[in-house]
């Protein structure tokens, strides 16, 4: 699985439709302060799942949509298309059925956001699993924000062993035991009412 282009429409500064190509090999991004350098991690980050509005570095999440400019006026969604090359098939289960995946997170003012694998609709959870259980997503350690490096060090310990977590790709396990003890949670609630019935029909 290997990420080949990014391609963002309405998203911050890039208004206007843009393809960053990830080539084999290193890719470098360079420009003036303010280019927007920062907002295509951002990008990545979105459509890979990211829920805080703050990691974007917005008071809501629709502040990831451009906001509009001297001559430009603002837009009513975003979008941010990311194609992974999957001729490999080491996509996790339930998306491994095609050599590429495109997936698609758009959002709209008043609306939110809806996430599509391949053109068809997905949920955000997902999407979220599809990248923990390649270990990659979000909140990975492989993608460094500006004053990251300060927090970690400064990080307590429990935190950093969730980085580390999160870097053996077992992130998505975690996610799928609470919502197993969840379920587990509200079963026994159910029993409880059943049984309280079978009392009242006793
Ligand atoms: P630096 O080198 O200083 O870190 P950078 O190249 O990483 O800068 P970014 O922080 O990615 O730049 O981009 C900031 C630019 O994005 C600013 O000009 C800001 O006005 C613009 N921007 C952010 N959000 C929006 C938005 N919703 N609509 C329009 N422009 C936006």
């Amino acid at each position: 699985m290997r990420f080949t282009k990014l391609r963002l429409t309405g998203f911050k500064s890039f208004v206007d439709p843009t393809d960053l190509v990830i080539a084999n090999g290193l890719t470098g991004v360079v420009g003036p302060n303010g280019c927007g350098k920062s907002n295509l991690l951002e990008a990545l980050r979105w459509v890979m799942g990211e829920t805080r509005a703050k990691a974007m570095r917005g008071g809501g999440m629709e502040d990831v949509i451009f906001a509009g400019a001297a001559t430009r006026p603002a837009r009513n969604f975003a979008e941010v298309a990311l194609t992974i090359d999957n001729a490999d098939r080491l996509a996790p289960a339930g998306f491994n059925d095609s050599d590429q995946l495109e997936i698609t997170r758009r959002i709209t003012r008043d609306v939110g956001s809806a996430y599509k694998v391949n053109a068809k609709d997905t949920r955000a959870r997902d999407v979220q699993m599809l990248f923990a259980d390649a270990a990659t997503g979000a909140t990975s350690p492989a993608l460094v924000r500006q004053g990251q490096i300060m927090e970690l060090i400064s990080a307590k310990p429990k935190n950093r062993r969730k980085v580390l977590e999160d870097a053996a790709g077992i992130g998505g396990l975690y996610a799928r035991r609470h919502e197993a003890e969840l379920k587990l949670k509200s079963t026994e609630a159910n029993l409880l009412r059943v049984d309280d019935v079978i009392e009242q029909l006793a």
